[in-house]
């Protein structure tokens, strides 16, 4: 690896001793990170700018795979019960007749967790954020991290704060600094922008009183002023209004605001608490990693909101790459582990990123032609067949084969005492098998580990293995035509040997997109 000076600042104190990872930035994405490489015992060191906790409701929604890693992390109980449903959401016309009704699974999904949640983020930042100092990382707030460089052993970042500069070195560095993410900036990576850039005005409201208004959420598509209302968590509620391209942003005074809102909401019921402009963007970076310098979350994507999926790519990317990175520091993976990262998650983010980007310009056209056609399509019924969400694998790597029903997700399930089933897995490599083929686990788990194109000798002898989570796996197994799975630790599948009936297993019955 060659030495490369990404920024330059001057410093004031030399770099102090190494830490094995610096966190750049103490949102979603860097506090989850933090907290699982610091279960894998790993040293981190969190450098924040902000002094305190952003107060401003953002994204309010996630998933039941958010919740999984956050129940890795030893919070997602807390965080789901502070949580509410979103039952769905409801597209109206001009006119304001429902013409698509998009329901949202109501319930646990395959990660065993409720699959559409809502909680005010800053809530949900103060229980990460509470959850990684109880793990005793070391964060720094009011520290903003100006420059990075990297040689051949180590990254460096150089902070400023009321107290001056400051240098800290650590063996890897990941930008999780949000979309004007300065580390993204030092490793001057662009951009792959997917040409949907949406200029909001919102008002955020408190309910007072009776909050119980409108639980799903609207997106009118009036193409003369698009415009969405939908519930934050418990009594907050957010109004978006699309502005036109090259509107000038004003804000109309609050009174003007109250009195403008929809479904009984007025300055009767209701406190303004915000006022803002957000401009949503769809763009994945075109790079993720330079040597020891990363990028995770909003610093590496930026999604519509339609999809919700702002705050859960994000937990994605910590899910997949704290693993590895902690298996390369541990010695247990080589660094090239490491570009598995970008070649899994980045096409994963670009399929979602590009239907969000689908899904926001057909619902948020300014064209009235166009609106006029797709509303009399959906009233038939006629839903666009490329806009409906599908599971969306990973990207390929040298660290899983297989796929399963589209995507790459290994399933959870809930066990009667209330605990999960990745609680029996422990937190490396597991080996789930049918039943009847306990007998010839040491041989599949062989097929498996075969399969891949990275070495994980140093795991082997730790690979767990549970019969209860066989039997509860076992409809699942024989639904997708499997005799064995490798689950890694981030519960992604590794590799998949398929069921052949009364035939000895062999390479040729590994499979490459099994299920399909
Ligand atoms: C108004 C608004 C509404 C949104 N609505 C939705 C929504 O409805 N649904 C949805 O899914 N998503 C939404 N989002 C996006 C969502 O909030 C983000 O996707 C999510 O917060 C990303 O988490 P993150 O940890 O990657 O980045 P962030 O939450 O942006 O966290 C980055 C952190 O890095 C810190 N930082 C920045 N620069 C530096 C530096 N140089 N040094 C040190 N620290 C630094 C910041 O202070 C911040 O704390 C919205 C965002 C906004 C702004």
């Amino acid at each position: 690896m060659t030495s490369k000076l990404l920024f330059s600042a001057s410093v004031a104190n030399p770099p102090l001793d190494h830490v094995d990872v610096v966190v750049v930035g103490f949102g979603p994405t860097g506090a989850t990170l933090a907290a699982l490489l610091a279960q894998r015992g790993c040293r981190v060191v969190v450098i924040e700018s902000s002094p305190t906790l952003n107060p401003d409701p953002r994204a309010s929604f996630f998933d039941g795979d958010s919740l999984r890693v956050w129940q890795q992390m030893g919070c997602a109980d807390e965080i789901s019960a502070a949580s509410i449903p979103l039952p769905g959401l409801h597209f109206r016309n001009t006119k304001g007749d429902l013409v698509l009704d998009w329901p949202m699974p109501a319930g646990a999904g395959s990660s065993s967790w409720p699959a559409s949640n809502l909680l005010h983020q800053p809530e949900l930042e103060a229980i990460l954020r509470r959850r990684v100092q109880d793990l005793g990382v070391e964060v720094r707030l009011g520290e903003r991290v100006v420059a990075v460089s990297q040689g051949d052993e180590f990254a460096t970042v150089l902070t400023t704060s009321t107290t001056g500069t400051a240098a800290q070195r650590a063996r890897f560095v990941v930008g999780c600094d949000g979309g004007s993410s300065a580390v993204r900036a030092a490793l001057a990576v662009g951009w792959e922008d997917f040409d949907c850039t949406l200029r909001w005005r919102l008002a955020d409201v408190e309910i007072i009183g009776d909050s119980d208004l409108l639980d799903v959420t609207t997106a009118v598509m009036d193409p003369s002023g698009p415009s969405m209302v939908g519930h934050l968590a418990h009594n907050r509620y957010r109004w978006l209004w699309l502005q036109s391209p090259g509107h000038d942003q004003t804000f109309p005074d609050d009174d003007e605001v109250l009195s403008s809102l929809t479904h009984g909401v007025s300055a009767q019921n209701a406190r303004l608490t915000r006022q803002a402009a957000y401009v949503a963007h769809a763009r994945v970076a075109k790079q993720w990693a330079s040597g020891r310098v990363l990028i995770a979350g909003d610093a590496a994507h930026l999604l519509p909101p339609l999809l919700g999926q702002g705050i859960g790519a994000g937990i994605r990317d910590a899910a997949n790459l704290a693993w590895k990175l902690a298996a390369v520091l541990h010695s247990e993976l080589p660094t090239e582990a490491l570009c598995t990262y970008e070649s899994e998650r980045k096409p994963h983010t670009r399929a979602i990123v590009g239907l969000s980007a689908a899904i926001s310009s057909y619902v948020f056209t300014w064209d009235a032609v166009v609106a006029t056609e797709r509303d009399a399509r959906l009233a038939a019924g006629d839903v666009p067949l490329e806009l409906i969400p599908v599971p969306v694998p990973l990207g390929e790597s040298s660290l899983r084969v297989g796929e399963l029903g589209g995507g790459s997700e290994f399933p959870q399930w809930r066990m009667e005492n209330d605990t999960r089933t990745d609680e029996l897995l422990g937190d490396g490599f597991a080996v789930v098998v049918a039943p009847g083929s306990g007998s010839r686990r040491t041989e599949l788990l062989a097929l498996l580990l075969g399969t891949l194109g990275m070495d994980l000798t140093a795991w082997q002898t730790n690979i767990a293995h549970d019969e209860t989570v066989d039997r509860l796996a076992a409809p699942w197994l024989a639904a997708n035509g499997l005799t064995a799975v490798l689950v890694r630790p981030d519960r992604m599948v590794a590799g998949v040997v398929a069921a052949v009936a009364s035939e000895p297993v062999s390479p040729s019955e590994l499979l490459v997109g099994a299920g399909s």
